[in-house]
């Protein structure tokens, strides 16, 4: 069964993908081996798929962006897929990034496959369902695949984690930039877009851009800072320029250079899934649940103090793993 899913996924069956998909976002035990099962039969193409990553804050673009961006890729010949990793998602349990209805005429395009955010999860079974739902597209011939998320948290990191070039949609914004901008982001971001450079707001996108972009080179240097460019998602202006930066620094990686970076990120992500499965474990343990109550109380009163209560709950916790099974 699992053999023919993956022969339909690799033959670009659209019901495919999407039944794939659905499998390697359950977290449910049986579907999860049955998902191992289906990835270890798909085969990876030949070529490297590009990897990027989108993001930016609510109503910056993102959406129009790809959408612009989308077409034009597939109008050229390539098969698009699109994915979000929303942590918003697992509060309102609604999804707020790929979703279809943001994205109609990409939606429709028969060479893009759009797919809305798992609902559910931590972050980390988010990444790793978006991960692994990247290799089913790849699988599928997309030889594009965009990971959009929004600028919230942990997100941008578990996206860069994961993609080949990582790039930041921003807004024009009077004053210094560098403000404006969360520092993290840009030390993450490889390209920058300061998109909306339309209308009576072009001229004033050009400058931020410049401002941005010499101020970043002072900061990294000429040669590691990202290009900063302007574009408008909603007239399509400098939208190609944007994906000519992107192409640019895949080609600055080089093929060894993105070997190696994929390899990294496979070691920094099997340690974060690690790190995700022990804090559910730690939440699900029995044993720390028996201590949890007291130690609250304890800690609350001021009579235990945090590194005796921390010492305690891992005691609990180490003592119920190591005690023998009675199965
Ligand atoms: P997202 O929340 O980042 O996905 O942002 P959306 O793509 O939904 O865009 C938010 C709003 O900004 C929408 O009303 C868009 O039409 C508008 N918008 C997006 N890109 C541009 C642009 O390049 N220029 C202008 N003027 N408006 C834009």
């Amino acid at each position: 069964m699992r053999e023919s899913l993956a022969a339909h996924v690799a033959a670009g069956r659209r019901a495919a993908v999407s039944r794939a998909i659905t499998l390697v976002e359950s977290s449910h035990p049986e579907h999860r081996a049955q998902a191992r099962e289906l990835l270890a039969a798909l085969t990876a193409p030949d070529k490297a798929a590009v990897r990027v990553g989108i993001s930016g804050v609510p109503g910056v673009g993102k959406s129009t962006f790809i959408e612009a961006l989308g077409g034009r890729l597939t109008a050229a010949g390539h098969r698009v897929g699109v994915l979000a990793v929303d942590p918003s998602s697992q509060r309102t349990g609604g999804s707020v990034l790929g979703d279809k209805t943001r994205m109609q005429r990409l939606a429709t395009d028969q060479r893009a496959f759009i797919r809305a955010s798992p609902s559910a999860g931590t972050l980390g079974g988010v990444a790793r369902a978006t991960s692994q739902a990247m290799l089913v597209l790849e699988a599928a011939a997309y030889d594009v695949v965009l990971v959009e998320t929004v600028g919230v948290g942990q997100s941008e990191t578990t996206v860069a984690g994961m993609v080949d070039t990582f790039l930041f949609l921003t807004l024009a914004r009077t004053g210094d930039q560098l403000q404006g901008i969360k520092r993290g982001i840009l030390e993450l971001a490889d390209v920058i877009a300061v998109n909306k450079a339309d209308g009576d707001r072009e001229a004033e996108a050009r400058s931020a851009a410049r401002e941005l972009g010499g101020a970043l080179r002072m900061v990294h240097g000429r040669e590691r800072a990202p290009s900063v460019v302007t574009c408008s998602a909603l007239t399509g202006a400098g939208v190609d320029d944007v994906w000519q930066q992107v192409l640019a620094h895949r080609d600055r990686l080089g093929d060894e250079g993105l070997a190696e970076k994929r390899a990294h990120q496979q070691l920094d992500f099997a340690w974060a899934l690690v790190r995700d499965e022990l804090e559910q474990r730690l939440r699900r343990s029995e044993a720390v649940r028996r201590v949890r109550g007291e130690v609250r109380d304890l800690v609350l009163r001021g009579e235990l103090p945090a590194v005796a209560a921390a010492d305690r709950i891992l005691a609990a916790y180490d003592d119920a793993e190591h005690a023998p099974r009675v199965d």
